[in-house]
């Protein structure tokens, strides 16, 4: 089959210089905001859109009203108060009226804005001389002594608002459409790939239908389904690449297939004081499925902390061992990895099946042992750590791989146990609970478990906000549950104070409550730029209850389970984001005492409203949900959203799940059927991916 292109994507390449009202000065305008070429500018993506139904008119005002007025500028200029502020003011016309607009301390105005412009004006209406309206935010629409009218439409005409520059503002950018759209929409076209049946079944409009919508809607509701296609070929083109990578981890080589017999597996559940939750079975039932069939799992498994997802791994483990195949379990610290050994070594007491552990501490003998169970396949179940990877460990039958706090891995290591032959089984375990949406663009290329439930008759831990000057009565409280024989922990956001940020660094502080609050009582300290030995020691001497109370940075977040600690005080609880306070919180309540979680902090603003959301709910997935709307997703991608070339422009994770669910559907189908794209009908899939998305794909780790 040809690999040739079927479409010519070149025009759309070209540097924006070539489109009709451009010339070098623009263009190179152009440049700066990030639009190198006509496709740039095609999906420059409006900033917002009114329509006559969220524009008001002008006599309609009234104090109090949050309004949106489009007027012509008829006079203006600045006016300085006594107060020594200069306020730089425009009387704004339409049909209807006119209102004056003021912006304090912004007399540079004057010079940007002339009489005759029309301006898209959004902010509160206030009382002032009469009416008067103080923007949040404007949009020049139109310059009136540059030929560009910005006139009003026909009635119900919507009003595009581009993000513009200062040098190409908005009207130039209209304007650039203006001559250009038609053109570059004809040739957008030639790149459709949806056959039109997908389309109509998807409910999506074409492409070119798609942009247009985009550029010129008929309502706000149009543009909103020219937003969705496009969003969803965002979704469908990152799926098709992930598509790409899971066909290469689970179908190109046979995996292995576990062979049910019951024998570990019913005993266990047997033995168990309490039966599953509905998710654990659930889904215990999608990895069994894979497990026992020759393609190769590769699946992720999301639950919050204590949701049981260590059982679900014995459950897994025991599957593999019933066939003869030995497990490995992995850990990202070398306690974890004690703790796992040991509750697996309680939970599997009367199974014949044998417990090795391998961590970087063991002494030469006990290693030398452990390496001669893992090779000589007495060990069923092997717990360690990144000692686990070196060379010179072997196994006699590795069937399956599980990883415990996925994201402590790189993906390399995470790979290395699974590249082995022939090819075993993969589960990998997160405790930071994200939103489906996210994990699905996250981790495409795996399939998704998730555990929503937590075992029933837990505790829920109690959460309090209090100001900073509370601070002695939540002191006093602490106390109290160190004398009642608890423990506690006291975190902050940094290790060392700066000179800049006045905070609480932990080094700071610990040295202030070992000899001052808490003088009579055993204080350790942990942080981030501890020798790991020391980090280790200090853990260790808190798990035993040697020391009742952890002074810490967030450090701790990840990992370890001392049931006796009942209290959790975050400081500056405002610089943390939800998910890391989801975590910290969930440090404390491991035991049968009732549990406290008290963030100290300066509430106002924004931050009050994710302290409030983190106290009245303690569902992982609810405040990842909160997070992911509160924060948008741009933070959520890191480190690999770079600059102005955002990862997703179009499509909104808090709201576009059920169009990702069908863009991973349609991917992973044409994939399957056809793994490098040579079919004549995915040829256009494979030209649009090469020319729209390579270059944001490298970027994503998965190109
Ligand atoms: P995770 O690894 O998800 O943090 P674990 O598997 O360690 O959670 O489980 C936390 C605790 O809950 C353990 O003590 C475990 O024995 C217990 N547990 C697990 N599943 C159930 C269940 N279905 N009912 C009651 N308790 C459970
Ligand atoms: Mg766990």
């Amino acid at each position: 089959m040809s690999r040739g292109r079927e479409v010519d994507f070149s025009l759309l390449d070209k540097p924006v210089q070539f489109l009709k009202g451009v010339g070098p000065r623009r263009a190179e305008g152009l440049q700066r905001m990030g639009l190198l070429t006509a496709r740039d500018v095609l999906f420059h993506v409006p900033r917002r859109y009114d329509d006559a139904s969220t524009v008001d008119d002008i006599a309609d005002l009234d104090v109090g009203m949050d309004a949106t007025v489009r007027g012509r500028v008829r006079t203006k200029g600045v006016i300085p108060t006594r107060a020594g502020l200069r306020i730089f003011q425009a009387v704004l016309e339409d049909a209807t009226g006119r209102i004056t607009v003021a912006w304090p301390g912004q007399p540079w105005l004057d010079r940007k804005l002339r009489e005759g412009d029309v301006l898209l004006v959004t902010g509160p209406v206030k009382f002032f001389h009469g009416r008067q309206i103080q923007p949040r935010e404007f949009t020049l629409m139109g310059r009136g002594d540059e030929g560009d009218t910005g006139e009003e439409g026909p009635e119900g005409a919507i009003f595009v608002a581009y993000p513009a520059s200062e040098d190409v503002p908005q009207w130039v950018l209209r304007g650039v459409f203006e001559k250009n759209l038609e053109s570059l929409l004809r040739l957008v076209a030639a790149e459709e790939y949806l056959p039109d049946d997908e389309r109509t079944r998807l409910g999506l409009p074409g492409l070119a239908e798609a942009l247009e919508s985009l550029h010129r809607p008929t309502s706000l509701a149009d543009a909103e389904t020219g937003r969705k296609r496009l969003a969803f070929d965002e979704l469908f083109f990152l799926q098709i690449v992930q598509a790409q990578v899971r066909h290469r981890q689970t179908r190109e080589r046979p995996g292995i297939a576990a062979q049910r017999t019951n024998t570990l597996i019913r005993p266990l559940h047997e033995s168990l004081p309490f039966s599953l939750t509905h998710a654990q079975a659930a889904v215990l039932r999608e990895i069994t499925a894979d497990m026992t069939s020759t393609r190769r799992m590769n699946r992720m498994l999301q639950g919050d902390v204590g949701a049981g997802k260590t059982l679900v791994a014995l459950f897994a483990m025991l599957l593999a061992a019933e066939g003869g195949w030995q497990s490995v379990l992995l850990a990202p610290t070398e306690l974890l990895a004690e703790q796992h050994a040991r509750k697996l070594r309680e939970l599997t007491a009367d199974l014949p099946v044998e417990v090795a552990l391998l961590t970087g501490r063991l002494g030469a003998a006990d290693r030398r042992n452990a390496l001669a169970a893992l090779a000589g396949g007495d060990a069923q179940l092997v717990v360690g750590t990144h000692a686990l990877l070196q060379e010179g460990v072997e196994f006699r039958r590795l069937g399956l791989v599980v990883v415990d706090e996925q994201h402590r891995f790189g993906v390399r290591q995470r790979m290395l146990l699974a590249e082995r032959e022939p090819p075993p089984d993969v589960l990998v375990m997160s405790a930071t609970p994200i939103p489906r949406s996210l994990a699905l663009t996250l981790y495409g290329d795996l399939d998704l478990s998730v555990l929503d439930e937590l075992p029933p008759g837990r505790k829920p831990i109690q959460t309090f906000l209090r100001y900073p000057r509370s601070r002695d009565a939540v002191y006093g409280f602490v106390d109290e549950q160190l004398s009642q024989g608890r423990q506690a922990y006291v975190v902050y956001p940094l290790v060392e104070e700066s000179e800049k940020v006045d905070l609480r660094a932990a080094t700071q502080e610990f040295e202030r409550l070992s000899s001052e609050v808490f003088s009579h009582r055993r204080l350790g300290l942990l942080h981030g730029q501890m020798h790991s030995d020391e980090k280790d020691a200090t853990m260790r001497a808190f798990l035993s209850g040697e020391l009742e109370l952890l002074v810490a940075t967030s450090v701790i977040e990840v990992g370890i389970d001392v049931p006796n600690a009942t209290v959790m005080v975050i400081e500056h609880a405002e610089r943390f984001g939800l998910s890391q306070l989801h975590q910290l919180r969930g440090r404390v309540g491991r035991g049968s005492d009732e549990s406290f979680c008290v963030l100290v902090a300066e509430v106002g603003g924004d931050a009050a409203e994710r302290l409030k959301v983190f106290r009245d709910t303690t569902d992982g997935f609810e405040i990842a949900r909160a997070d992911l709307r509160i924060r948008g997703q741009g933070d959520l991608f890191g480190s690999q959203q770079h600059g102005r070339d955002p990862v997703l422009r179009f499509a909104d994770l808090s709201r576009d799940e059920g169009i990702l669910l069908e863009a991973q559907r349609l991917a992973r189908r044409i994939v399957e059927a056809d793994p490098e794209l040579d079919d004549p009908a995915h040829v256009r899939v494979r030209g649009v991916l090469e020319a729209r998305y390579a270059e944001r794909l490298k970027l994503f780790g998965v190109g």
